[in-house]
């Protein structure tokens, strides 16, 4: 059994965060850093590491965390303008907490796609 993260006792509520959204499958919330005006992540409730973990029985919940970051974009009012969705793995790809989450970028025009 791979430890939990944070993620999961924020999903759970057990560390107070503000949520944006939560059904059976994901939750969202605000970045505790953001790196840029709207930054919100979006996460499956299940303890998920690493993209290399996804399964064919996650594909409702991934599908979902587009759904959501769709809807949250227009909530955000960022959707005509434009943002980005991330979702970094392992070492190489700036992972940093071992509980998938998909950042939602937006509020302000982004730079290059990568620096390296
Ligand atoms: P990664 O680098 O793993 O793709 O992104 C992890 C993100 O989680 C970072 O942007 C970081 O600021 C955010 N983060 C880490 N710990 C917490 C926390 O306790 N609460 C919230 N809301 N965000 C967190």
């Amino acid at each position: 059994m791979i430890e939990e993260t944070i993620f999961s006792k924020i999903i759970r509520q057990e560390i107070p965060t503000p949520l944006l959204y939560q059904d059976d499958l994901v939750t969202a919330f605000r970045d505790i850093t953001p790196k840029v005006s709207s930054h919100i992540l979006i996460v499956p409730n299940k303890h998920i590491p690493t993209i290399n973990d996804v399964t064919e029985s996650d594909e409702l919940t991934m599908g979902r965390m587009i759904t959501v970051a769709k809807k949250l974009a227009k909530e955000e009012g960022i959707d005509e303008d434009g943002y980005r969705l991330i979702i970094n793995c392992n070492d190489d790809g700036g992972q940093e907490v071992y509980h998938i989450h998909m950042h939602l970028l937006g509020g302000q025009r982004l730079g290059r796609m990568l620096s390296l």
